[in-house]
């Protein structure tokens, strides 16, 4: 991990570290594309609270928040703190809705220390793990959910298959899928990961797309095709995935994480008419879907849900949790080359 100055580690609770963006990567980031800035601690005013943040956050839509390229969010400004959902413990309160020692999720970034007005502030009261709020009952499990359920529209006996099956959403595409009766195929880097998905999520099967026969792997875990396909990642998988696709099979389109980093279209053929083609002769549905966008009036519903799953049993997870806000972006940039197993936090302040 990189010890961007070993005096910062020892600083006193009266600085506020904050990592920033120095510069916009071109491809993979880079250490140098961050930048670890201090600055007094903020002191909250009439109607606000000081959060000091616990956990950070790590999720591949960063990546996309690091460009200036056109997207469904603002760029993060050069110069500003990365951004990132948190969970935080109000240090000090000037608001009457908040006390001190209440733990609360807040969108603060990269920092150790933020001041906020209370809106969007959410209470996590009550939540045996405060880091679950970030993946398996936060955003990830809530993405997961609704991209698999009312998207895919999964139905008992159909064959699902997702990629990035370890991770913060695939891990619950694949259990969720099975609570649903599905048959589950998950797609993950390396014989661990594999591992873990069959033997301690309950996947059917998970094949590993770093191998060199993976094409043909998946052709036999699916041999009856594949009716739901949670799209993770594109590139490669998506190709070996596109000829095993049943009639009408439905492709809840998440995210793309093989191509986050490219600067230009693969080289080969232009493979777009052979994608229509296949939607059309098929009756394919592809929908893509932002989470908050799209069903930011159904967190609720995912809560109570996914929170009865989670204390049954029938739901697990794993976070993969590195200690120290100075080690965020060398945890990021392995997020984008599958060095994380599970879902990524960055622990910043003690609990
Ligand atoms: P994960 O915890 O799954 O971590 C990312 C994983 O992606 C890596 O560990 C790696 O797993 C896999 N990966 C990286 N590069 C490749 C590649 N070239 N080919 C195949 N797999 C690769 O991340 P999340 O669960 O947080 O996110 C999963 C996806 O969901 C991302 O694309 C993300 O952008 C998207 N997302 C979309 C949302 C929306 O609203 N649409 C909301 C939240 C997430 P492995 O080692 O197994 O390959």
């Amino acid at each position: 991990m990189i010890d961007f100055n070993e005096e910062i580690a020892a600083m006193t609770e009266t600085i506020n570290r904050s990592i920033v963006l120095a510069r916009r990567p071109h491809g993979a980031p880079t250490a140098a594309d961050f930048r670890l800035q201090q600055s007094a601690v903020p002191a909250p005013q009439e109607g606000q609270v000081l959060l000091r943040t616990l956990y950070l956050s790590l999720d591949p839509y960063m990546r996309g928040r690091m460009s200036d390229a056109p997207s469904y969010a603002a760029p993060v400004a050069l110069g500003a703190p990365m951004v990132g959902a948190t969970v935080c413990r109000v240090e000090a309160s000037r608001h009457p809705g908040f006390a001190v020692g209440e733990l609360v999720l807040a969108f603060s970034g990269w920092q150790d220390y933020a001041v906020a007005d209370g809106a969007g502030l959410q209470k996590l009261a009550g939540l045996a793990q405060p880091s679950s709020a970030l993946g398996v009952l936060g955003m990830p499990g809530f993405t997961a959910y609704m991209g698999l359920l009312d998207i895919g529209q999964p139905k008992p006996g159909e064959t699902v298959v997702v990629a990035a099956a370890s991770g913060a959403v695939g891990s619950v595409v694949g259990q969720v899928a099975k609570i649903k009766g599905c048959r589950v195929v998950g797609i993950a880097g390396g014989a661990e990961k594999c591992r873990y998905v069959v033997e301690e999520l309950g996947f059917d099967a998970c094949i590993d797309h770093r191998s060199a026969d993976f094409a043909q792997q998946l052709a036999a875990a699916c041999d009856e095709g594949i009716d739901v396909y949670f799209e993770n990642v594109g590139g490669a998988v998506f190709d070996a995935v596109l000829p095993l696709l049943n009639a009408r099979a439905r492709v809840p389109v998440c995210g793309m994480i093989a191509d986050y980093n490219a600067t230009e279209l693969p080289p080969g053929p232009d493979r777009l008419r052979l994608l229509t083609r296949t939607v059309l002769t098929k009756r394919i549905k592809m929908q893509g879907f932002i989470i908050f966008d799209d069903y930011g009036d159904r967190n609720g519903e995912f809560f109570a849900q996914m929170s009865a799953w989670v204390a049954e049993g029938k739901i697990k997870f794993r976070e993969d949790i590195v200690d120290g806000l100075q080690n965020a972006p060398q945890a990021f940039i392995g997020l984008l080359e599958g060095k994380n197993f599970g879902k990524l936090v960055i622990r910043v302040g003690d609990a």
